[in-house]
């Protein structure tokens, strides 16, 4: 009905499109061409409209691109990469990013009662945010003990109660619900004993117990400064230090004068964390995210003219304030992509943005075998330092070639639960999935994806908005 439809699309605009139902692609797709659109019209008010704008229906057409592809490689000459899961026929004539994006004729779903978080919708703010908050005390408390299996339950109970219970939409868990979210996979007896008590006295006293010890308010505080892990924590802990000037006093004493530039020794990474540990607590705003990529951007182009970027991390899934600044970026050329990262970093090192180099990896020959490193692309883990105030911000910089533009994307988009059970549903249908591509295991053929959508669609996921997939509590 026209009302309806008006809900979603202005009416004018409606009129300037050729508005089909599905069968239209069905049956274009079973035909091998596209088909005249009128008889396919949305509405039957709308099939002048679909006629008039419909895509030429010859095979011409189809080798006429009329979409305008969202991949930042408009190269003609990039080369169609074959993926496992595409039946259609690949003419080997036009390049394959050029044509419209494949559309799976059964688009899975969104369902909250999937098993992997990256099948669900997981909003920013959860409505049982502080069930999750709660739950997070505890599984952080777990990685600073070292007890990954632990942790990683909590995990999965946060992604699980952070989102629906029952419907497409959040609902809050309430007692007549309870039943129905301790069904779900991944809440077990101890973690529905502790729903219940949180429905019944709005808290759970083991978690505002562990909140308040000494040793996990220590061990988190240590956790905070980049590059303390938890191993170190408990040592420095068993050491008897408590806080942070005992933390200060400790560095001080044992290693000698801060060392200007590039470090590669962790004690040296600890002592600079702490003394710009003021400045790197901050968040960061949206608009500060917004204005320092934009300058990174201004040098990446100076260095490279041409080059491509996303924002990632929190900031891409929709947080008001950042820990960090994650940027992914290319450029569509692969010669001309690589070693990127190090040219930028030397620019912005003289130009004196960059103070600090945590990290710097560059690209390894691909090795499905790797197990040491997440990924095999070359980033930088920097301090940025803001020209106006001197303030200091983390900015990871990663540099993907083309092909692993958008895995790096993905990969890079977070949040980590979501993350885990991508690779995990990749796993499941013979994949592996990391931020440098994606792997099939059989024969250890590398797929890379030509779009965001496009990585979702091999793994045969549902699509995920960005700002749906805040896992983490
Ligand atoms: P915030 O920065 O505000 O704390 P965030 O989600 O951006 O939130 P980050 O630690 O910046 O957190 O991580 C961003 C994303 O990058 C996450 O999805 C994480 O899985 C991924 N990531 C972080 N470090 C690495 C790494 N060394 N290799 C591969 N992926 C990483
Ligand atoms: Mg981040
Ligand atoms: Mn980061």
């Amino acid at each position: 009905m026209r009302k309806r439809l008006e809900r979603h699309l202005d009416w004018n605009l409606a009129k300037r499109k050729a508005l089909v139902t599905p069968e239209w692609l069905r049956d274009s797709v079973a035909q091998d061409h596209l088909l005249p659109c009128a008889d396919y019209a949305a509405l039957p008010d709308l099939k002048e409209a679909a006629e008039k704008h419909c895509p030429r229906s010859t095979s011409q057409s189809i080798q006429t691109p009329s979409y305008k592809p969202s991949s930042p490689f408009p190269s003609p000459h990039t080369s169609f990469i074959e993926s496992p899961f595409r039946t259609a026929h690949v003419n080997p004539g036009p390049p394959a990013f050029l044509l419209p994006p494949p559309v799976p004729l059964l688009t899975p779903k969104l369902d909250h009662t999937a098993r992997f978080s990256c099948s669900r919708a997981s909003p920013l703010i959860s409505v049982n945010q502080s069930l999750c908050s709660a739950f997070d005390v505890l599984r952080c408390s777990r990685v600073l003990e070292g007890n990954e299996r632990s942790a990683l339950s909590y995990a999965r109970a946060i992604a699980r109660v952070s989102l629906t219970v029952n419907s497409a939409f959040p609902r809050k868990i309430t007692a007549s619900e309870r039943s129905e979210v301790q069904k779900l996979p991944f809440i077990g007896a101890k973690i529905s004993k502790m729903i219940d008590e949180y429905l019944f006295y709005g808290e759970i006293a083991e978690i505002e117990e562990k909140r308040k010890s000494e040793r996990f308010v220590s061990l988190s505080l240590f956790a905070s400064i980049y590059g303390i892990g938890p191993v170190t924590a408990r040592k420095l802990y068993d050491r008897g230090l408590r806080t942070l000037r005992d933390l200060e006093a400790y560095y001080e004493a044992d290693i000698g004068p801060a060392p200007i530039g590039q470090s590669d020794s962790t004690e040296m990474n600890i002592r600079i964390a702490l003394e710009l540990r003021d400045d790197l607590v901050q968040t960061i705003s949206r608009d500060e995210v917004e204005a320092i990529h934009s300058t990174i951007l201004d040098h990446l182009n100076a260095v490279e003219p041409g080059c491509v970027s996303t924002l990632v991390g929190g900031y891409r899934r929709g947080k008001p304030a950042s820990n960090d600044i994650d940027i992914v970026f290319t450029h569509p050329n692969t010669t001309s992509a690589k070693g990127l990262c190090t040219r930028l970093i030397a620019r912005l090192r003289s130009s004196g943005l960059v103070t600090h180099v945590m990290h710097l990896s560059s690209f390894h020959e691909y090795n499905t075998l790797r197990t040491a490193h997440w990924d095999s692309l070359e980033k930088a883990l920097t301090v940025y330092r803001t020209p106006n105030d001197g303030q200091h911000r983390r900015v990871d910089l990663i540099c993907a070639l083309p092909d692993t533009y958008w895995t790096a994307v993905v990969g890079w988009t977070g949040g980590t639960t979501f993350e885990r059970d991508l690779r995990s549903a990749a796993k499941a249908i013979g994949l592996k999935f990391d931020s440098s591509g994606i792997t099939r295991r059989r024969d250890s053929k590398i797929i890379y994806p030509r779009s965001e959508k496009e990585v979702f669609d091999i793994i045969g996921l549902p699509w995920v908005d960005p700002t749906l997939r805040n896992t983490d509590a």
